[in-house]
């Protein structure tokens, strides 16, 4: 299906009409309206102020195959090939998770637990795009900052945005903390892949790689691992922070609680949901 021979389509305000009518949120309409006028996201006053400009049928054509794709439930970010995260352009593709603006709820958590720690030792866990080790080094310059992920694919995508960004992280190959050696850090922060794999939320994702969603059957595998592992890496008082399923906080408590963590809370996303749930480790008597 094209625009043109769908619709009358031949303006910006009904190209917006036509995408919104097909069943896109007004937003992504517009943000895909203005990628296929090479305009920046944030310029959604342009679309309002312009309804009536007639649009070449060349950005009509890249507008209606990206308006499929997106009915087709592939993430906006990976259509116009970038996402913002906590200030920063991020380029993101199929190889990552699409980074959520819940995630930076993580981001503020660490940065207040390391509020008085000169030069802290980070490390983030599953690092995907690089946005959470990228966000907390550009936001503390004085950090040490590591990365690590098991996708070779995910580590160049997040190498790359580290370059373009002149944002200096040091980036691991491997899984979870195996990469690490006896490095022992000031706070541990991870949104590892936490739904579980029979979760019928999966099928609205199918575009992010499942190997960042998806862990066993209660969705806990690999927070499992991660606290059990982070314990032999965290300084005294050093935090481990996790996001987790929006039904997870009681049983991620729990297994911080179980494993020495004291200190151990939640807090919530954007949407008051209790998202992340973090833990400090035992502070030397
Ligand atoms: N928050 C994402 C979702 O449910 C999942 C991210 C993750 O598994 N880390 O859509």
């Amino acid at each position: 299906m094209s625009l043109t021979t769908a619709t009358n389509a031949h303006t910006v305000q009904q190209a917006a009409a036509w995408a919104q009518g097909l069943g896109l949120a007004r937003l992504d309409a517009q943000v895909l309206l203005l990628h296929a006028l090479g305009r920046a996201p944030h310029d959604r006053a342009w679309v309002l102020a312009h309804g009536d400009d007639a649009l070449d049928a060349s950005v009509q054509a890249v507008f209606a195959s990206h308006v499929l794709r997106r009915l087709n439930t592939e993430p906006v970010a990976y259509i116009t090939g970038y996402k913002e995260f906590f200030g920063l352009t991020l380029q993101v593709d199929s190889r990552v998770l699409d980074p959520r603006a819940d995630t930076e709820t993580l981001v503020e958590w660490a940065l207040s637990c390391l509020a008085d720690v000169p030069s802290p030792e980070v490390l983030d866990l599953g690092t995907g795009s690089g946005a959470i080790a990228l966000a907390l080094k550009h936001t503390r310059p004085d950090a040490h900052v590591c990365g690590v992920d098991a996708s070779g694919d995910a580590l160049a995508v997040a190498r790359a945005n580290a370059e373009r960004l002149g944002v200096v992280v040091a980036f691991h190959h491997g899984s979870w903390l195996s990469p690490l050696g006896t490095d022992t850090f000031d706070a541990i922060v991870s949104n590892p892949p936490y739904v579980a794999s029979d979760d019928a939320h999966l099928a609205a994702l199918t575009h992010e790689p499942l190997s960042a969603l998806a862990s066993g059957p209660d969705g806990l595998d690999d927070i499992r691992l991660i606290v059990q592992q982070a314990a032999q890496h965290l300084k005294p008082s050093g935090w481990l922070l996790l996001e987790h399923g929006f039904d997870q906080a009681h049983a991620v408590q729990t297994l911080l609680g179980n494993q020495g963590f004291v200190n151990v809370q939640s807090r919530p996303d954007l949407a008051g949901i209790l998202r992340c749930t973090g833990g400090q480790w035992q502070t030397v008597k």
